[in-house]
């Protein structure tokens, strides 16, 4: 069995001011030909793909590209030409292979498409036919989109969020061995829900998203129903076919898929309200409440600067309320500001920086803060972690701040933010020292977990705001809930 192999993958954020060029994919994972083997080995989607096959069958992988990039604004054009132009030249060098799998996203948009995913579905079927077997893997926060659907004979979403990519690989390798080692023809029905929700009931464990999830889990158990994907779009994007979906594949029956699909759709509607409860606070309060806790680790999420929703991770929000308060106990934080880090540099190793930092790359958003810092260390460059798929990322050069008791990580590049504790480790910190640190996302804290007491959630500004009534949308199709009143199913 030859199966080719690719993957592209990039959460666009409408509101964010920060392009998507190739450069972005090779800060977190641009890889060709048998190099993605070798660099996706037990991460991802196309590790769990690959070690599922290698379970079940004698096969060889024809891998052609593989491209991550994170979360930001729109690809520019030529990025989106790349992936197309090898995508098309690896098919057609192909000399004979029986089916596909193309790793996604699900939620890209690049300047003049809305639907990337689609628009590479279509390229990829130009050149492989309409019969050749493909079964695409996406994010639950994808926009599923009629030219996924149409381009492909099975799709499958991640599970859970935090999401498990090499489980949603694995998923997507028992498809694709369903229909090309066992004869299976899938049938699949989708269908959008018009709605669109703030990140903060995103998580799975717990919840209206548990209950929505949980009826996919039963629906799979059932006989003859292959997958059943719900997917929760990602908040920012403003496309005219934006909004959550679900999708069912079945071992050919259609009305089963259909029913199934509008029992899912029927299932997200009724908990519609619970969707959209927010829970943040104000960055006075969250901050208070922190400094009181009598134990850490206190985790902020900055939620209007989540890096992995498209937001610029440069929001000085945080930092401005821990210098206005004069926090008491130790702090961590980071923010992207390639100047601040110059002059970190020219300042040197336990210098004094007086300067604006952060709120810069953000016009809609962005206030810089002025700090008085001592220079504790410079560093950065590449990060050897294993995270949310990938096994290494690019900072840029970094520094380390020390103002007052709040310990910042300056960076060149978003990163990972301060998502993950080697972020701080790099610089020698102690993560058990400190009482509190902001993260820059809304639901991916899990790395913090060995140390975390409680987590408060902020209503920080910033291009993944909770308050999706104040965005501009253009695209989106209306009526569509909460924003509108009259919508309906
Ligand atoms: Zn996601």
């Amino acid at each position: 069995m030859r199966i080719a192999i690719a993957s592209y993958g990039q959460e666009t954020s409408s509101f964010s001011p920060v392009q998507t060029t190739l450069e972005t994919f090779e800060l977190y994972g641009l890889f060709e030909g048998q190099q993605i083997l070798e660099k996706c080995q037990d991460v991802g989607s196309i590790g769990g793909f690959l070690q599922t096959m290698n379970a079940h069958v004698d096969w060889t992988p024809l891998p052609i590209v593989h491209g991550w990039a994170g979360a930001s604004g729109p690809l520019t054009r030529e990025t989106l030409t790349y992936f197309e132009e090898k995508l098309v030249a690896g098919l057609q060098q192909l000399e004979s292979f029986d089916a596909m799998y193309f790793a996604l996203h699900g939620a890209a948009v690049a300047e003049g498409v809305h639907d990337t995913e689609g628009y590479l579905l279509d390229v990829v079927r130009g050149v492989i036919g309409d019969d050749m077997p493909l079964v695409a893997s996406l994010d639950h926060h994808a926009n599923l989109t009629q030219a996924m659907v149409d381009r492909t004979d099975a799709l499958v979403a991640h599970r859970t969020q935090p999401h498990d990519q090499f489980e949603t690989g694995q998923l997507a390798a028992q498809l694709l061995l369903s229909i090309v080692r066992d004869g299976v023809k899938p049938a699949m029905a989708w269908q959008k829900i018009p709605l669109i929700t703030h990140q903060e009931q995103f998580l799975t464990a717990a919840g209206p998203m548990k209950q929505w999830f949980d009826l996919a889990r039963e629906m799979e158990s059932r006989p003859g129903v292959m997958s059943a994907s719900t997917l929760p779009m990602q908040p920012w994007l403003d496309v005219p076919e934006g909004g959550w979906a679900v999708a069912v594949v079945t071992e050919g029956d259609e009305p089963l898929a259909q029913a199934l699909t509008q029992e899912l759709a029927e299932k997200a509607w009724a908990l519609r309200e619970d969707f959209c409860r927010l829970d943040s606070i104000t960055p006075e309060a969250a901050v208070r409440r922190a400094v009181e806790a009598d134990r850490g680790l206190v985790v902020l999420t900055d939620t209007g600067d989540s890096i992995w929703g498209g937001a610029t991770g440069d929001s000085s929000t945080l930092l401005a309320e821990m210098v206005r308060q004069q926090i008491p106990h130790m702090a961590l934080l980071t923010l992207v500001d390639p100047e601040a880090v110059q002059a970190a540099i020219a300042t040197g190793v336990g210098g004094t920086l007086t300067t604006m930092i952060g709120g810069k790359l953000d016009p809609n958003f962005g206030t810089p803060t002025q700090v008085t810092a001592t220079v504790a260390a410079i560093g950065g460059g590449r990060q050897d972690v294993t995270l949310l798929g990938f096994k290494s990322y690019d900072m840029g050069q970094a520094a380390l701040l020390e103002i007052g008791n709040i310990r910042l990580v300056v960076g060149e590049k978003r990163g990972i933010g301060g998502n993950h504790p080697s972020v701080y480790e790099h610089f020698g910190i102690d993560v058990a020292e400190a009482r509190m640190v902001v993260v820059k996302t809304a639901s991916n804290w899990q790395f913090y977990n060995e140390w975390i007491d409680q987590v408060i959630r902020v209503d920080t500004p910033g291009a993944t705001t909770s308050h999706l009534e104040d965005l501009t949308w253009q695209h989106l199709p209306r009526p569509i809930y909460p924003l509108d009143s009259d919508a309906a199913l």
